[in-house]
């Protein structure tokens, strides 16, 4: 079958604004009076959740991006990351929110913690759209979370499958066949 043809709606268009309308209003109460904030996308597949976060925020901050890439076969992550495209700028002596599309085995955000950590942040915090628990292989903290979802492939929303789907407005599902 098409992969298109095993598309389906998992979180509705409205859901996803409504939810990263929250998550804006609660990082605008956490960092009332804290000045300037640093929102780093997570290139590629943050970008889309990234602008319209941004673009809620009253919060004011900047926006800088960095690439990763995980040794993989296309679905599954190996646990081995690399870094693809640094910041452009430095990050020690700021608040920084780290701004992801989704944590699978949490490998990406947690070597993403680390490398900026060395960085001396004044703080580091971690948003993500979505979060896929039971498949966690290490023990990462998402401060801002949209939702939790199942095991399943999604895509939209800037998240793709072999570099489609990408922006579908709403989070769907496909089911590659084995
Ligand atoms: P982790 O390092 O937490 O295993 O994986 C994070 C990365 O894997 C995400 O940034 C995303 O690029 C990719 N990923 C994990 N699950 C999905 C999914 O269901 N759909 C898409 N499009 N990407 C995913």
């Amino acid at each position: 079958m098409p992969i298109e043809d095993t598309l389906q709606t998992l979180i509705p268009e409205a859901e996803v604004h409504a939810r990263i309308e929250a998550l804006a209003r609660q990082i605008d109460a956490d960092y009332a009076g804290a000045g300037e904030i640093v929102l780093i996308g997570v290139l590629r597949g943050a970008f889309i959740f990234l602008a319209d976060l941004s673009r809620r925020l009253a919060t004011p901050h900047r926006v800088d991006f960095i690439a990763l890439a995980s040794y993989d076969d296309g679905t599954r992550s190996s646990g081995v990351v690399r870094l693809i495209m640094d910041l452009r700028t430095s990050v020690t002596g700021k608040h920084v929110v780290i701004v992801e599309d989704i944590v699978d085995t949490g490998y990406t955000i947690a070597y993403l913690t680390e490398i900026l950590q060395a960085r001396h942040p004044a703080s580091l915090r971690t948003c993500a759209l979505l979060r896929k628990l039971e498949r966690h292989e290490v023990d990462v903290r998402v401060d801002y979370l949209g939702f939790d979802i199942p095991d399943v492939w999604v895509v939209g929303y800037g998240l793709d499958y072999a570099d489609r789907f990408r922006t579908l407005p709403y989070i769907g599902v496909v089911t590659p066949e084995d």
